[in-house]
């Protein structure tokens, strides 16, 4: 399918690695040029390389911290008029709520409910005065299954979910759509240090738990970030211009209601 989306611009975050990076590829494969970044720019340099050699559209990169307001400058002054926007960044830390004072909700707020918000907010206008926008969240499928050592998580993305749900349906009569993937377990450096806390908690080992949390999974394994990065560019897509404000899980059947 030719998702109709060559020579748009997109501005992905958080993306030298992991769900950020596969949705970029997917992208950049279908002929957008795309802006991405992270905070460790070696990672991202050869992220650019790697990512250039798939061929498509074009790429650019920022190093930056986009969770603060200089970088998010710094990410809409290389594009500054973007399609397509993915929102990402890295997960809070898992933990007990007990031990989580001001300052970690307030990170935790900051990257996975207020980063989307502004760049959201920076980018929106452009979109419905161009008459085509695409806006995807990535968010976590413990917003529809709270995930219980996750509770700084669980919290910040509800909060972005029920802020869009509202802006979402505003902005589909210009043709701009904003939906959210909710990942399941996928294989990137997240999922391993998230197993690896498990572990610590537990008292077990990392390769046990691994291949428990694997036995919980109807698929019977991890996600492939290749997977998430296809979907993202689908809901991007041309043809995806009636699909707005949904929450999209993708976990391998783990989320086990009828709906
Ligand atoms: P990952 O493999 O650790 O990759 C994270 C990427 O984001 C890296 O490129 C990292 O580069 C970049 N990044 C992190 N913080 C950043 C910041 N403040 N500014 C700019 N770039 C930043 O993580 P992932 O598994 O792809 O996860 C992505 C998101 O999905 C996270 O919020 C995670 O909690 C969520 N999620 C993941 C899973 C899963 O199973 N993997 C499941 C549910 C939800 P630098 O470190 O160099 O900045």
């Amino acid at each position: 399918m030719n998702l109709g989306i060559k020579g748009r611009q997109a501005l992905i975050c958080a993306s030298s690695k992991g769900l950020g990076r596969a949705c970029a590829e997917s992208l950049c494969r279908e002929g957008v040029d795309i802006t991405i970044c992270a905070r460790s720019p070696e990672v991202l340099a050869k992220t650019v390389t790697d990512i250039r050699r798939i061929g498509g559209g074009s790429v650019n990169s920022v190093a930056c911290d986009v969770t603060t307001i200089e970088g998010q400058r710094a990410l809409l002054a290389v594009c500054p008029e973007p399609d397509i926007v993915v929102n990402n960044a890295g997960g809070p830390p898992p933990g007990d709520f007990r031990d989580w004072g001001y300052d970690a909700w307030s990170a935790a707020l900051n990257a996975n409910m207020l980063t989307p918000i502004f760049i959201i907010k920076a980018t929106l206008d452009g979109m419905i005065e161009r008459k085509f926008g695409r806006i995807v969240n990535i968010t976590s499928s413990a917003v529809k299954a709270p995930i219980d050592f996750l509770g700084l998580s669980n919290g910040a993305r509800s909060g972005l979910t029920g802020f869009v749900a509202g802006l979402a349906r505003q902005t589909a009569c210009h043709n701009v759509t904003i939906n959210s993937i909710l990942p399941g377990p996928f294989q990137t450096d997240r999922l391993d240090q998230t197993l690896k806390a498990l572990a610590e908690k537990e008292e077990k080992l990392v390769g046990k738990v691994r291949k428990d949390k694997i036995q919980t999974i109807p698929a019977k394994r991890f996600g492939k970030p290749s997977e998430l990065g296809d979907l993202c560019a689908y809901l991007c897509s041309a043809q995806a211009g009636f699909i707005t404000g949904q929450n999209i899980v993708i976990d391998g059947g783990m989320y086990p209601g009828t709906f």
